[in-house]
This record gives C-alpha cells, sequence and structure tokens, in this order.
C-alpha cells in the first residue's frame, strides 16, 4: 500500500484541545465535571466523563482504541499513580494503558497499548563455533550435506506497516518480527523440528526486493537477529513519531529529533510495496540454492497488508509520456474518467497476471515440496490478489494456504505458526516417501507441472509439450491370470500414444500425465482422455549381475501396481455380488470399482525404453474415503438425511443426533456412499481370511450409475516381510503391514453394512 494511500486514512485534523467528549449512542447529553461519579458508583460505562487533549485523540485514532474502551478502563481497570507526575493516574485494562488527569475533568493524556518484549537469548562460545561451522555448509556450494528446507520469509516494508493499530506491539511490522521470532522460529526449534539445516532467507518487499538475511541456519542466533528487527521496529515508531511531533524550523520544514543509533540493516517502514521484485528474488534463490537439495522442502511465507502496489509506476510513466505528447501537441489526448478507470484496472490486471506465472513456474518446477503460505493482515477486500497466488501454486502442484488472522500479535502468531506447522507436515510427507530406510534415500525425479484445472478434451495433438510414439515404439500389456501378456491398443483405430511432458498430478508416490492415444496421422486422438502414470522418483536397483538398472526397477514399479489393482478388482466384484445377496437392502446402494489399468511400454529416442501405468482419466470431484493410516471419512449428519429422506417420509425429529434409519421402511436397508466405502475396506479384510486389508480408497463417485471408481488403492498385508529376499513390503511402499491393519480398526466404527457383508465368512484364524 502506498504512504499516500496510507495518510489518506489518517486521523483528520484535531480539535481544539479541551474537545468533551462522549462515545456515539451513550448519555442522555454532556455531564459537567462535577457531577462525574467517583470509581465507587460510576454508573453507565458510556456516561463516564473524559476529555481529549490532542495528544491522547491522535494516539486513540491512531491504535483504534475506541473511546469506550478507555470507559471502561476507568471503571473497572487497574488504578496507580503515575511515578513522575503525581496529578496522573494510570488506568490499565485488557492489556491497554491510559493515563488520565486525576482531577474531576479526567484529561486523557495518552494512550498506549502494553506491548509484548522479546529477550535476546544466551549464545555460549561453543555455540558461536556451531553456528559459523554450520553457516559454512550451508553457503559452501559443493558441500554435500542436504539442506532439510529452504524458506523464504517475505515481508512487507510499505508505509502502512507502520500503522499501530495491532494489538500486543507498536505496529504491524513489530507484530510480524515478533511472529516471525516466536511462532516460525523458536516454536520449532523448541519442537524439534527444525534445525541447522533447514535454512532462512528474509527478503524485505518495498519497492524493490532486499535481501535482509542470506541462507541463515534456523538456531537461536537467528532468533536473536529477528528480535534486534523487532526492536528496531519500536525504535523505528519512536522516531518516526519524535519527527512528526517536531517544531517547525525557520524554513518551515520540521525538525528532525535525536536519530536513533542506526545498525545496518535497520528496517524503517515506508514506499510502496512491490510484489513483483520480492516473488521474483524468491524465485530466482529457490532456483539459485537447488543444486543437491532436491528432496528438501520449500516454503515461501509472504507476509503483507495490502494489495500490491506494482501498477503505480506504471501508470505514472503513462502519465508522463501522456503529458509529454500533449506538449509536444503530436495528438490531443483527451480520455474520460471511464477510460482513465478502464486503463487502471487493465493495468492492475496485467499486474496481477505477472504475479501469477511467478508464482506458477514455482509450484509447477517444485511441485508438492513447494508450500507457499500468505498471510494478509487488516482487510479482507485488499486480498483477492493474494488469493490468487494461492489457488495459482495449488493448481500447479504445489501446497498453498491463505490466511487473513485479526489484527493482534496472538492471531498473526498464529498464523505464522500454522504455517510453520505446514512445513513441518511436508518435510515429514517428503522424508518418509524418499527414506528407504537406513541412510539410503531415494531422489526425486525433476520434471514440470501443469494446471491441473484446465484439463482440456483434446481432439487433436499438435502441441510440441507431447512426445508421440508411434507404431513399433508403443506396446500395451494386461496383467491376466497372473500374468502380463501383450494386447493390442485401446482403440481399434490407435496406431499411438501421445503423452505429456508435464505432469498434472503429484501423489506421494507418482505423477499423472495427460496421455492420449492417437490414430496412424499421428495426430488425432481416438477413444477416451487417459492418464499416466509413472513414479516420482528415480527408480534404481541393482539387476542379477549387481549393475544399478533404471529399466529394471521402473519395470517392477507399474507390474507391482497393476498387480494391486487387479487383487483389489477382485475383491470389489465379491463385494458387489455380496451386495446383490442381501434382500432388502435398496436398490440404490452405490456398488465399487476400481478403474482397469494396463501398461504401456513406450520407446523413447533418448530415453531409451520406459514403462507407465495407464488408466481411463476420471472426470468429476475427486475425493478420498480413507487413506492408508487409519484415517477414514465421517459419515455426516447430511449425509444421513439424504438418505432419511429417500423413502418420502417427514423426519419431524431434525434435531435427533441418532436417526432410526430402520424406522422408515421396515423393508429397505439403506446405507450412505461413506458407509459402503467402510465397509468395503472391512470386507476385504474378512474376505481375504483376514490376510489383506485394501484401504487408501479415492477416486469418483458416479452419482449417475452410482458406482465408485477407485483407483490407487493401498494393500497393508498382514505378513508384511513375506517376500523372500526383498526390502520391500508385499505391497509396496504404502503397504504398512499388521500395524496398518490395526490402525484401521483403531479409528473403524462399523455401521449397519459391514455386519451384514461380513457375515458368512469362515473365520481364517
Ligand atoms: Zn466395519
Amino acid at each position: 500500500m502506498s504512504t499516500r494511500a496510507m495518510n489518506r486514512r489518517s486521523p483528520p485534523p484535531s480539535p481544539p484541545p479541551a474537545n468533551r467528549l462522549r462515545s456515539r449512542g451513550g448519555g442522555t447529553g454532556f455531564r459537567s465535571p462535577s457531577s462525574s461519579s467517583t470509581s465507587t458508583g460510576m454508573g453507565r460505562t458510556s456516561a463516564i466523563t473524559l476529555l481529549d487533549t490532542n495528544h491522547g485523540r491522535e494516539r486513540r485514532l491512531q491504535r483504534n482504541i475506541p473511546l469506550r474502551d478507555i470507559q471502561a478502563a476507568i471503571k473497572h481497570g487497574k488504578k496507580e499513580r503515575h511515578p513522575s507526575n503525581r496529578n496522573l493516574i494510570i488506568y490499565t485494562y485488557q492489556g491497554q494503558k491510559h493515563i488520565i488527569s486525576e482531577d474531576e475533568s479526567r484529561r486523557l493524556v495518552t494512550t498506549m497499548v502494553s506491548t509484548i518484549d522479546l529477550q535476546l537469548k544466551y549464545i555460549s562460545t561453543q555455540e558461536g563455533a556451531h553456528h559459523r561451522r554450520a553457516q559454512g555448509i550451508i553457503c559452501d556450494e559443493n558441500s554435500k550435506i542436504p539442506w532439510k528446507s529452504h524458506s523464504i520469509l517475505i515481508v512487507d516494508k510499505s508505509g502502512s506497516m507502520r500503522n499501530s493499530d495491532v494489538s500486543g506491539c507498536r505496529t504491524r511490522l513489530g507484530a510480524v518480527w515478533l511472529s516471525i521470532a516466536q511462532d516460525f522460529i523458536n516454536f520449532r526449534l523448541e519442537a524439534g523440528t527444525a534445525s541447522d539445516m533447514d535454512v532462512v532467507t528474509i527478503i524485505l518487499m518495498g519497492e524493490d526486493a532486499k535481501v535482509l538475511v542470506d541462507r541463515h541456519p534456523t538456531n537461536k542466533l537467528l532468533f536473536n537477529r529477528v528480535v534486534e528487527y523487532f526492536h528496531d521496529s519500536e525504535e523505528a515508531d519512536r522516531e518516526w513519531h519524535r519527527n512528526r511531533g517536531g517544531k517547525k524550523g525557520r524554513n518551515g520544514k520540521r525538525q528532525r529529533g535525536p536519530r536513533p543509533n542506526m545498525r545496518p540493516g535497520f528496517v524503517q517502514p515506508g514506499g510502496h510495496g512491490f510484489y513483483g521484485p520480492s516473488l521474483k528474488k524468491a524465485e530466482d534463490l529457490l532456483e539459485q540454492y537447488d543444486d543437491g537439495h532436491a528432496e528438501s522442502a520449500l516454503h515461501v511465507l509472504l507476509l503483507s497488508d495490502g494489495r500490491p502496489s506494482d501498477h503505480t509506476f506504471i501508470l505514472r510513466d503513462m502519465n508522463d509520456n501522456r503529458k509529454k505528447s500533449k506538449n509536444n501537441k503530436d495528438q490531443i489526448c483527451r480520455k474520460t474518467m471511464k477510460e482513465e478507470q478502464d486503463e487502471i484496472e487493465e493495468v492492475y490486471k496485467n499486474v496481477r497476471s505477472t504475479l501469477q506465472k511467478a508464482v506458477e513456474r514455482m509450484a509447477s518446477k517444485h511441485g508438492r515440496r513447494f508450500n507457499f503460505a500468505a498471510i494478509g493482515m487488516g482487510n479482507m477486500k485488499e486480498y483477492e490478489c493474494l488469493k490468487e497466488l494461492v489457488s495459482s501454486a495449488n493448481d500447479f502442484g504445489g501446497q498453498a494456504n491463505f490466511q487473513v488472522p485479526g489484527l493482534s500479535c496472538a492471531e498473526i502468531g498464529a498464523a505464522v505458526s500454522s504455517a510453520a506447522t505446514s512445513l513441518t507436515a511436508c518435510q515429514t510427507a517428503l522424508r518418509s516417501a524418499t527414506n528407504i530406510g537406513g541412510q539410503q534415500q531415494r531422489r526425486v525425479r525433476q520434471c514440470l507441472r501443469e494446471n491441473s484445472r484446465l484439463l482440456p478434451a483434446l481432439t487433436e495433438v499438435v502441441d510440441d509439450t507431447f512426445d508421440i510414439y508411434m507404431n513399433e515404439d508403443v506396446e500395451r500389456d494386461e496383467y491376466k491370470d497372473g500374468k502380463f501378456v501383450k494386447v493390442d491398443l485401446r482403440d481399434a483405430d490407435a496406431k499411438g500414444v501421445a503423452l505429456k511432458q508435464l505432469a498434472f498430478g503429484e501423489g506421494q508416490e507418482r505423477l499423472a500425465f495427460q496421455f492420449f492415444e492417437l490414430g496412424d496421422d499421428g495426430s488425432t486422438v481416438v477413444g477416451e482422455a487417459l492418464v499416466a502414470k509413472e513414479s516420482r522418483f528415480i527408480e534404481s536397483e541393482t539387476d542379477t549381475l549387481g549393475r544399478s538398472n533404471n529399466w529394471l526397477s521402473r519395470d517392477k514399479f507399474v507390474k507391482r501396481f497393476c498387480k494391486l489393482h487387479a487383487t483389489a478388482q477382485i475383491c470389489a466384484k465379491a463385494f458387489n455380488q455380496k451386495l446383490d445377496s442381501i434382500p432388502n437392502l435398496d436398490l440404490d446402494t452405490a456398488r465399487v470399482s476400481f478403474i482397469d489399468c494396463c501398461v504401456y511400454y513406450l520407446n523413447h529416442k533418448t530415453r531409451g525404453q520406459f514403462a507407465v501405468i495407464v488408466e481411463p482419466r476420471l472426470d468429476g470431484k475427486f475425493e478420498k474415503w480413507n487413506n492408508n493410516n487409519g484415517w477414514q471419512m465421517k459419515t455426516s449428519q447430511k449425509d444421513r438425511r439424504e438418505i432419511a429422506t429417500l423413502p418420502e417420509q417427514e423426519n419431524e425429529d431434525e434435531d435427533d443426533d441418532v436417526i432410526d434409519l430402520t424406522g422408515f421402511d421396515k423393508d429397505s436397508i439403506f446405507v450412505s456412499n461413506n458407509e459402503v466405502a467402510q465397509a468395503f475396506s472391512h470386507f476385504s479384510y474378512i474376505h481375504s481370511g483376514r490376510k489383506r486389508l485394501i484401504c487408501d480408497l479415492q477416486g469418483v463417485m458416479k452419482k449417475q450409475s452410482k458406482l465408485f471408481c477407485f483407483t490407487d488403492p493401498a494393500i497393508h498385508y498382514h505378513n508384511a516381510r513375506e517376500e523372500e529376499g526383498s526390502n520391500l513390503t508385499k505391497y509396496g511402499r504404502t503397504d504398512r503391514g499388521q500395524k496398518g491393519i490395526q490402525n484401521f480398526f483403531d479409528s473403524h466404527t462399523c455401521n449397519g453394512l459391514c455386519n451384514l457383508v461380513t457375515k458368512g465368512f469362515i473365520n481364517a484364524d
């Protein structure tokens, strides 16, 4: 936000000093000072007399403290005499302090927010030396030690960050430093979720982007550094008020008050806040320092209190040019208000789209490693742009989140710590995916991502972002009766396939790409839209001669996936048959299925032969009903109601927590879709003789055909280490064995369908 915009909102010229005040809608009229009551019997809070002074009023407006708060402080607050001026009383109430004259007129001398103070932490010689070593490793480009995360914090330093309307802090900027120190650094240090190799960079966002802290380890020294910025911001605020209140000198200019001890890097808020340069800087730094740290989490946290003002300079230049052309009399330039307004809108739109592109590029490049958190302070209306940036990051495979906390230190701190928590969650997910056990780490493939929300229904592939494979460069294999057999392409007219180079989806294990079968011209799409899936990792196993064999492990990866799907499909068929056999089960009860998948072997000119898993693209709302870690979707009351209203009988007691379904129609059994999904997981365990549990149920529920189309399930196998000589579990990395089965049943509550579908099996135990 520009300084000018802020000034526009600054308090109007102060009224004469002894302006008597009462709050709006308060007492019935002015009360004379003599009639003011004492603290023992004050009457209504709003009727308490209070006189404003110039200074008191200014402070009150700056800190956004309503008059009523001060009246309440006089009535209910702690009362103490001012230490140096015996005629003044300090009232302390709800984190605010008000200094008021003791006489009956009660002049408000000043008001302040009691602020939080932060102490520097003690650093021992040992800790200092340890820090220097860590800093050396981080900045050494040849170091082999990988970073755990790289966080780039972008802090707005525009003029409006000087506003002192945050409760608990002198200024907005102060609140930001406080939150970073306590809720980003200290919070993670104390929880043990951050250490030296969690690298932090801080960028100051003004009209340009200034790197204030460059690649610092997360430790007590970083905390101290931010605490110093916090203290600076308090000092900067004092300086600002001294200068504004300074007496006018002979030249008519205000004389500057005593200057504080300016440290290098002293941050004085002011000027515009341009998002562009800072986002560009963040993008460049993430890119520049990514070598050798490809498994680390990346985090960009943007803290701002207004919309970007990047467009202001562009508009200024445009105006200058127009003036010049007017002077030259080359053309007479007259624009209506409407035209000018449209022009401004147009420029602002372009600025926003440039910013979005920067975030899209970061998300596209780094995918699920990329965490983007935007925190907007203040007025909700100003944050359209921040919201757009967040959805861009999400669309391109990043993990992004937008928050607008209230204007208090506590709420801003909570927003920052929630950003820190999602960074930690991302790190945990990345770690669990890359660790194979011991010191071994899987390497993540580098790949760009595209917008997942805008998948086209193509009829022709002409785009050079697709790789085309024709004729003998394509082979399709299906898993039938326990082995893979070569089959024709899906569509009778297909002679080749097109595989997109950019991924549109990314799970913990796999990347998803657009995939089409093509006619013999090599460009016309035949058949439906498909999805090709590949491992997120550079799979590497050794062949029988001990050589690292990429091909072997990729082949294993796709085959394991297809086998797993086939196992789940058999179970789904059995489940549907079981449902058919239940008398009285409502005819609309959903059935389950796993979408067909097969393997395509493709021969690339330079990559050589490789395999992808291909399945039909699911259109519709993608949902998850349970996962492989015990989480299960809860059946909501809404779901239950929908079923309850099916028999077209009035449900008169809507507030009743438990709806007795049997009461509606004695002949039919109704279950919700979610209950079908959970019962299927339970069924899979019993059906397999308590050996396998199929979970991680996700995909699309087709409302028309009442059919679940699941994809990518996980199977927990009771004896996880059955496959001999392999360090892998039977059903891949998502197979958590007996522990996974236990987790499922710990959180599973049997629904009405469970009992019906699990009956009639011989207990395998
Ligand atoms: Zn159950």
